[in-house]
């Protein structure tokens, strides 16, 4: 069973996650944005200048790259 999300906001990541606990299929995430997910909520501290992107990543990027695939 191959399941692939379309979209890694917080649906898309948290469907995933729960998918792995439960589960060994494969799991591909598909975005058109970032690699990564990333706080959509946080954006707005990015662009007042008082966090960085990596700052509102609650996942470091290694999490992805051996839990799911991203495209
Ligand atoms: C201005 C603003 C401020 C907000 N502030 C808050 C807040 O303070 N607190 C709070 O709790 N919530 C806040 N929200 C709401 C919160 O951002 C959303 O509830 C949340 O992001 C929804 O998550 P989601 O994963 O369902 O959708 P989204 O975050 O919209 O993620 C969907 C993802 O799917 C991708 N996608 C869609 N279609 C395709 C496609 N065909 N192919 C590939 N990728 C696709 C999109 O690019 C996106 O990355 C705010 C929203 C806005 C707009």
């Amino acid at each position: 069973m191959h399941i692939v999300i379309i979209g890694n906001g917080i649906s898309g990541v948290t469907a995933a996650r729960f998918i792995r606990k439960l589960s060994d299929y494969d799991i591909t995430i598909i975005s058109s944005e970032s690699d990564y997910f990333f706080s959509r909520t946080a954006l707005m501290y990015i662009y007042m200048g008082h966090m960085r992107l990596k700052e509102v990543q609650p996942y470091e990027n290694s999490f992805w790259e051996k839990t799911v695939s991203t495209f």
